[in-house]
Parts: C-alpha cells; structure tokens; sequence
C-alpha cells in the first residue's frame, strides 16, 4: 500500500521505500532521508531574490548574501519534480525533514482497505472541514 505524505512524496508500505507521486520513481529508505534519493540544485540566493537597489554601488543591496545562505532544491530525477526548497548556510548537509515511524505507519493503514485516498497538495477538494 502507497500512503501520500506530502504533495510529490509517497511511502510504500510493502517494500518501506520512498516514491515520487507523480511518477513512482523510487528515492530512498522510508526509515531515512528522501533528499538522498534526489537531485539536489544548490542555487545562489540572489537568483530568487533579486537585489533592490544596484549592487555595484552598495554593499548591502536586500538580497541574500551566498557567503551565508544557499537554496537546495530537491528535483525527482525520474519526472523532475520540484518536490522540496530549504535555505541553509553553504555546506550544511540537507536537513532530515521527515522522520516516519513506518511501524506505526503500517498499524495505522492495516485496517484500511486497499486503495483508500487521503488527498493532499492540491487534490484537495473544496468545503473538506479542514481548519488550517
Ligand atoms: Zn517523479
């Protein structure tokens, strides 16, 4: 049995992998990290976020300085999906997210029949009850 966690990332059950949800790429040990399981873009902050005013006049322009900070982005290398970002100081090792009790994980879903769908991300239907 697949269970969503998040927008772009499952856990199946029988073989306690993580997936991709779009296209099932298989990424990782669901007892550890997923982000070692993808492609990893270490980008220059200023690319996100732009100076405000002309960096070749001002030392300090509102952009973030990437001596100190980087942005991970962490891409399926099986469709390319963007599926997590973090901004970290350069060189810090991708931080461990999601630590799953994939024991628990299996009690939880015994009981529930095959193919049962708990919508996340943007499959999530309007009017739900949900309070956020
Ligand atoms: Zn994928």
């Amino acid at each position: 049995m697949r269970v969503p966690m998040t927008e772009y990332l499952e856990i199946d059950l029988d073989t306690e992998r993580w997936q991709c949800r779009r296209c099932g790429h298989d990424l990782a040990a669901a007892r550890g990290n997923y982000k070692t399981g993808t492609l990893v873009h270490d980008r220059d902050p200023r690319e996100i976020h732009r100076p405000l005013i002309d960096p070749d006049r001002y030392e300090f322009t509102f952009a973030p300085d990437p001596a100190w900070c980087r942005i991970l982005e962490y891409y399926c290398p099986g469709c390319g999906t963007l599926v997590e970002t973090e901004y970290l100081p350069p060189g810090h090792p991708p931080t461990f997210d999601m630590e799953i009790d994939v024991d628990a994980l299996k009690v939880q879903w015994a009981g529930r029949p095959a193919g049962t769908v708990i919508p996340l991300g943007r499959d999530v239907p309007v009017n739900t009850g949900y309070v956020g």
